[in-house]
C-alpha cells in the first residue's frame, strides 16, 4: 500500500513538472537558461569601474554608464521607449564635483596652544557628497535631530545660539517607526530639511552623525559640512558628563530637546565645485509584445542606474544598485532574443538619480513616456544580489503578479519565496517602487532573503567580491524572466 501510494506520489510530480514544463517553449527554457552569472558578474565589475565614478548622478561617469546600457540595449533589438524615439528622458540635476576627501578635525585649545586631532575615512569620517567648498572652524553644538517642529511641540534648537558654529545632529527623528504620529514627523526626518534648517538657523557646518555616503543632502551656498563616525562622536562628548547613545534614547522616550554646547572646536574642510546646470537622465528600451492587441499594455522593469559616486572616495555601488541594473539588462537581453515574444510588452527603465533623492522615477512618473494607464505594474530591483532566498515585496496585493512569479520559482528556481502585501512606508519613502505607489501604480520589488555578506551600505567597500553572491543573481534574473513570461502572456 505504501509502496502504491509512494508510486502515486512520483507519477504525479513527474506529471506536474511536465505539464510546468510544456507551458514553456523550448526557446523560452534556453532563454532562461542562457543567463549566467558569469554574464551578469560581468555586467557588474565593469560598472564599477573608477571611470564610471561610481555612476554618481550628474557626472561624466554617469552618462558614459547611460550609453554603455544604450549601446547593449540597441545590439540586443530593444527598442528605444524613451523621449523623441530614444533611450533616454533628460532631466536637469545640479552636480557637486568633490575634489578631495578634505578633512574633519577635532581642534583642542590647552594653555593658549590648539592641538588637533584628525580623523581617517571611511570609518571615522566621511566627506559629504553636496559639500560648499571651504574650511570652517568653531564651536560644536549638538542640536538632537536638527528639528524644528512648533506644530509638534518640538525644537531642538530652542533657546541655543548656533551662529556661526558647526552642528552635529542625527538622522530620522524622535519618533521611531514605531510610534503612533511618525507620519507627522516623515517631513523633518529629510536630510534635505535638516539641513535647510541648520543653515536658516545661521550654522556654518554641519557633522552628520553616521559615516555613509549620502547624495540626497542637497547643496547649499555656504554649507560645509561631513558625516561623522562613533570614534568622534565619543571624543565629542568627552568630558562633559552625557553619552550619546544614551542622550539619544532620552529623546526618543521624553519626545523633548536635549541641545547642549559641547564646548569644544572642530575643523571641516571640502573641496569641492557646484555645477548648478548639469543634466542627468533615464535610459528606457522596450521589447514589443506579439499580440496585436495585448501588445499596447506594458509590464515596466526598473532598477536604479545611478551609484553613490565619488565624493572624494569611489563608491563603486555594486550590490546597491549594479545587481538590480545587471540582473535586469540579462532579462532584456533574453527576451529580446527571443523568435515568439510574449503577447504583452516588457520595457525596461534605468532609473537615474535615484540616489540624490528618487529623482529620475519621480522625474518620470510626472512625465511618462509610457502611458500610465497601459502600464501592468512596475516592478523594482533594489540591491539584488546577496542572500539565499527571493522574494517579491508587495506582491500579495496583486495575485496575479504574485501567481506569475511564485510558479515560475516553483517551475524552475526552488528558492524560498517571501512576499507582503504593498503598503506606502510610513516612514520617509526610500524607493522607487514607493514612488510608483504614491503614483496610483501597482508595484513590487524584487529582493533576496537570508542575506549571507555584508552589505556595506553606501560604503566604499561595496564592491561586487565583498558583498555580492553571483548565484542569487543568476536565480532572481531567471525567476525574472519567466514570470515575465507568465505574467505578460495570461
Ligand atoms: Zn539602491
Amino acid at each position: 500500500m505504501r509502496q502504491l501510494v509512494l508510486i502515486a506520489a512520483i507519477t504525479l510530480s513527474v506529471l506536474s513538472l511536465r505539464l510546468a514544463a510544456q507551458e514553456y517553449p523550448k526557446e523560452v527554457i534556453d532563454a532562461a537558461h542562457s543567463i549566467s552569472s558569469h554574464r551578469l558578474m560581468d555586467y557588474v565589475y565593469e560598472m564599477c569601474l573608477p571611470k564610471y565614478e561610481g555612476r554618481g548622478a550628474g557626472s561624466e561617469g554617469y552618462n558614459l554608464i547611460a550609453s554603455w546600457v544604450v549601446d547593449h540595449l540597441s545590439q540586443w533589438g530593444v527598442q528605444p521607449a524613451g523621449v523623441d524615439n530614444s533611450y533616454y528622458q533628460k532631466y536637469p540635476w545640479p552636480y557637486t564635483e568633490v575634489h578631495s576627501p578634505g578633512g574633519v578635525e577635532l581642534v583642542i585649545m590647552q594653555k593658549g596652544d590648539s592641538i588637533t586631532k584628525p580623523y581617517s575615512i571611511p570609518d571615522q569620517f566621511f566627506p559629504g557628497s553636496n559639500s560648499d567648498s571651504g574650511v570652517v572652524e568653531g564651536e560644536v553644538v549638538f542640536v538632537g535631530f536638527g528639528i524644528s517642529a512648533p506644530e509638534l511641540g518640538y525644537d531642538d534648537y530652542k533657546g541655543i545660539d548656533v551662529k556661526g558654529k558647526i552642528v552635529v545632529f542625527a538622522s530620522e527623528s524622535p519618533a521611531k517607526s514605531d510610534h503612533p504620529d511618525v507620519e507627522k514627523w516623515v517631513p523633518y526626518s529629510l536630510h534635505q530639511y535638516k539641513f535647510k534648517n541648520a543653515l536658516e538657523k545661521g550654522a556654518a557646518g554641519v557633522l552628520y552623525i553616521g559615516t555613509i555616503a549620502n547624495p540626497s543632502i542637497p547643496f547649499q551656498p555656504g554649507m560645509v559640512y561631513a558625516h561623522i563616525g562613533d570614534e568622534m562622536v565619543k571624543d565629542l562628548f568627552f568630558g562633559i558628563g552625557k553619552e550619546y547613545g544614551a542622550l539619544r534614547n532620552r529623546i526618543h522616550e521624553t519626545m523633548k530637546p536635549a541641545s547642549m554646547n559641547l564646548k569644544k572646536n572642530a575643523r571641516i574642510v571640502a573641496e569641492t565645485t557646484h555645477h548648478p546646470q548639469t543634466i542627468t537622465s533615464n535610459v528606457l528600451g522596450i521589447v514589443e509584445g506579439s499580440d496585436p492587441l495585448l501588445k499596447d499594455e506594458v509590464i515596466l522593469i526598473g532598477a536604479h542606474l545611478d551609484g553613490q559616486g565619488n565624493p572624494g572616495v569611489l563608491l563603486p555601488s555594486a550590490l546597491d544598485n549594479a545587481t538590480g541594473v545587471a540582473n535586469i539588462m540579462e532579462v532584456a537581453r533574453a527576451l529580446a532574443q527571443l523568435p515568439e515574444k510574449p503577447k504583452r510588452s516588457v520595457a525596461f527603465f534605468f532609473i537615474g538619480a535615484e540616489e540624490t533623492g528618487l529623482i529620475g522615477s519621480t522625474y518620470f512618473v510626472n512625465n511618462p513616456t509610457i502611458p500610465k494607464e497601459k502600464t501592468v505594474c512596475f516592478i523594482n530591483l533594489d540591491m539584488v544580489g546577496n542572500g539565499k532566498g527571493l522574494a517579491l515585496w508587495g506582491a500579495e496585493s496583486y495575485p496575479h503578479i504574485l501567481e506569475a512569479f511564485s510558479k515560475a520559482n516553483n517551475d524552475f528556481i526552488h528558492r524560498s519565496f517571501s512576499s507582503s502585501p504593498a503598503r506606502m512606508p510610513r516612514t520617509r519613502p526610500r524607493s522607487d517602487a514607493a514612488v510608483f505607489l504614491k503614483a496610483g501604480y501597482s508595484a513590487v520589488s524584487v529582493g533576496t532573503t537570508e542575506r549571507v555578506k555584508p552589505v556595506n551600505y553606501h560604503h566604499p567597500n561595496d564592491k561586487p567580491e565583498l558583498t555580492i553572491t553571483p548565484e542569487i543573481m543568476e536565480d532572481a534574473s531567471q525567476m525574472l524572466f519567466l514570470g515575465i513570461w507568465n505574467l505578460a502572456n495570461r
